[in-house]
């Protein structure tokens, strides 16, 4: 009887199973976009069993379109949307609020409140993060603080908090497991990275009961085993890990100095940095890279928040294309953008400019400008915001990147590929498998129960699938990015000014 891997790949914007065999081969694999709530400007939530309908729904479909039972399944990893935070009683699995998305800004004014407090630099030592309202913590407190009786119920420990991979495990395994993985306590804001503990000086700010708090183990180890009732067997879950570290291990960049960017709703560049835990001066952040048990490793990220979430809105909520590929077409019919600069600072603007109040803005509009101009400018931003990013990791590791992995939803555009290698003036390299956050926690998991041997075995399955190199002159990339920069600094004036 053959042996598979099964990666749940939970995302922003939809939910994937994808089952791969021993050569990390895609056997079966499907897909379902699920709802997104926009309940006042700047929030963004999902219904938690929305998330595990569609969740189970893709499982139940990949294994019946690939003719595989839950027996040929010999381990199960998550990779998932980081932060977004839920909480749900632990007796009746009745969630207690939607889910609190990563994008949501209704947080932002307490964070800005905290920046200012002597207390920021306790967190960024502990966490490694910036304090901004991205992160879990606020989200958390918001819930206690405005859902009437959660607060009390959560004291008596009543209530569990979890980001989506701790909500998939709870739900997978009928209730039994209560846990998350370093990469994810990692994004709460509450999490030790250097001790590994949930920090009791933090929690105590923030006045979150440590009794909602899952364990925290590594990414690669069985947390526990599926319950039977629901898919047909005891699958060890074997893995556990936010969606972009699982990118980074899925691309095997395993060795310090290695960098991906995936370009998803948002993009995120991370950089392997080893056993160190590396402290930005570019507004960059510390995570924790996916680990094994005994050896934690650490990356430095950046994160852009409106990545492809700039096309979707132009799909959505402009409705000037009708999919996501179309923005190629479109923007592939005129030469350039006419000077016309988008940025899509719809929920503020993360790395490394970390301004909650920039607002999007679109610049240098003439009597010229089209659609096909104005969707071009709309792609060409989520490259331009790409290199800011570079530019910061290459300030803080003191090396100049010549080489870039990509994945995510957008990167099957080659014109956002071309033009993303022309304006950073580095190679990217594409790879075959299109789907790398499910084959890094498949990865992750056939380590964990011994499907593979070791990182040198995995190794040997990626594959370049396509190489774009830069072709721009370094004059026209120097004036195009300084147009960029006029453009995002209009952006940022335009939400201080409020
Ligand atoms: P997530 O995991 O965050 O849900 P995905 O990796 O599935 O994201 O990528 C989805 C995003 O990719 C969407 O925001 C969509 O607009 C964008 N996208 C998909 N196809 C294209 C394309 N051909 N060109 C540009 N953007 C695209």
């Amino acid at each position: 009887m053959n042996k598979y891997i099964m990666a749940l790949d939970q995302g922003t914007t939809s939910s994937r199973c994808v089952i791969f065999d021993k050569e990390g081969n895609i056997v079966s694999s499907a897909q379902k976009e699920f709802t997104q709530f926009y309940p006042q400007p700047g929030w963004v939530e999902h219904n938690p069993m929305e998330i595990w309908s569609s969740q189970l729904a893709v499982i139940m479909e990949a294994m019946a379109v690939g003719g595989i039972s839950a027996q040929q399944i010999a381990a199960l990893g998550i990779s998932n949307q980081r932060e977004t935070t839920i909480m749900w009683d632990k007796n009746t699995g009745e969630p207690v609020y939607n889910a609190i998305v990563w994008q949501c800004r209704r947080t932002a004014k307490r964070m800005d409140e905290l920046k200012e407090d002597e207390f920021a630099g306790v967190i960024r030592e502990k966490t490694g993060l910036v304090p901004d309202a991205y992160f879990s913590a606020s989200k958390i407190v918001w819930i206690l603080e405005n859902i009437p009786d959660v607060r009390i119920r959560a004291q008596k420990g009543e209530i569990l908090f979890g980001t989506v991979d701790t909500w998939l495990m709870w739900k997978l395994s009928g209730g039994k497991i209560h846990a998350t993985d370093y990469t994810n306590a990692s994004r709460t804001m509450l999490f030790d990275i250097h001790d590994l503990r949930w920090d009791p000086e933090l929690l105590e700010k923030f006045r979150i009961p440590e009794k909602i708090l899952p364990e925290v183990k590594a990414s690669r180890c069985v947390f526990g085993y599926t319950d039977p009732a629901i898919l047909g067997a005891e699958i060890p879950i074997a893995s556990a890990v936010g969606d972009q570290q699982a990118a980074m291990f899925g691309h095997c960049c395993f060795e310090e100095g290695e960098v991906k960017n995936t370009y998803g709703t948002g993009c995120f560049m991370l950089m392997n940095t080893g056993r160190k835990a590396k402290t930005s001066k570019s507004g960059l952040i510390t995570t924790i890279a996916a680990s094994c048990p005994n050896e934690v490793e650490y990356a430095l990220e950046g994160s852009v928040f409106a990545g492809g979430a700039a096309i979707q809105w132009l799909r959505d909520s402009m409705r000037m294309i009708r999919t996501a590929g179309q923005s190629e077409d479109y923007a592939t019919r005129v030469k350039d953008t006419t000077g016309v600069y988008f940025v899509p600072a719809f929920n503020g603007l993360g790395a490394p400019h970390w301004d909650q109040d920039a607002r999007g803005m679109v610049v240098g509009i003439t009597r010229g400008c089209t659609k096909e101009h104005f969707i071009r400018a709309s792609v060409e931003a989520i490259a331009y915001q790409t290199v800011d990013i570079l530019r910061a990791m290459e300030e803080d590791s003191g090396v100049e990147l010549k080489s870039l992995k990509v994945d995510g939803g957008a990167s099957v555009s080659d014109f956002l590929m071309q033009f993303q290698a022309d304006i950073l003036g580095v190679d990217l390299e594409r790879p075959q498998c299109t789907e790398i956050s499910a084959l890094g926690a498949a990865y992750l998991a056939g380590l964990a129960v011994g499907y593979w041997k070791n990182k040198d075995e995995i190794r040997e399955h990626w594959q370049c699938g396509r190489k774009f190199e830069p072709q721009m002159s370094d004059e026209e990339r120097a004036k195009r990015v300084s147009g960029w920069n006029r453009a995002v600094t209009c952006a940022k004036m335009f939400g201080s000014a409020e």
